[in-house]
């Protein structure tokens, strides 16, 4: 597990979010037990955890289960954390394209409105916000961190029309996409483009 993914995963231990129980398994090396990202005991240091993809790759490696967050009951959590992260994934990777919810419900192969729901049940968002909350944060990215104009920012983050653009950015963000990045960028035109070391 590359330490990007461990720090997400880690990121539902601290906060005993569920959206990680039944993908990944949380074995403490301190107290040799394997528990649910969601469980409510004491948080582990991050030093002393391990994730595994599955509770009988925790139990070989010598891991009890937890009585508490009883992570061996799956329960019907599982497949819906699943879907979750598959839907996740698909967002992630594809908020540029036209991506409705009868489309990416296609993609996993279930209805729209059990996909809307599961989502909603596991995330707290519906699959709509998280993919506005995926494209305003590429957009805000991109007008603060970037030169590219404003109707190629909207184009990159899946709107064909500028002012349709525009319109949803200032809906998300209080702001047009330029007063926004005059905003962040402002105080900084003055500045030379590259610090030249004073000595060298
Ligand atoms: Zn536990």
């Amino acid at each position: 597990m590359d330490q990007a993914l461990f720090d997400l995963v880690y990121q539902a231990v601290v906060q005993r979010d569920a959206r990680y129980d039944g993908i990944y398994y949380t074995g403490v090396r301190t107290t040799g037990i394997v528990c649910r990202p969601s469980c409510r005991a004491r948080t582990p240091k991050p030093d002393n955890v391990t994730f595994y993809p599955s509770l009988e790759e925790a139990l070989q490696a010598g891991f009890r289960p937890c009585k508490r967050c009883r992570p061996e009951e799956g329960g019907p959590l599982r497949p819906d954390a699943v879907l979750a992260a598959q839907a996740d994934a698909v967002i992630n990777a594809e908020y540029g394209e036209r991506l409705t919810l009868n489309s990416l419900a296609e993609r996993l192969k279930v209805s729209a409105s059990h996909l809307h729901r599961t989502y909603k049940e596991v995330t707290g968002l519906t699959p709509a916000a998280k993919l506005d909350q995926v494209r305003l944060d590429k957009a805000c990215g991109l007008l603060r961190l970037s030169r590219m104009p404003v109707s190629d920012i909207g184009r990159t983050v899946g709107f064909r029309g500028a002012s349709h653009f525009a319109a949803w950015f200032h809906r998300h963000a209080g702001a047009s996409p330029t007063e926004y990045r005059e905003r962040v960028q402002g105080g900084m035109a003055d500045e030379p483009e590259y610090d030249i070391p004073a000595h060298s």
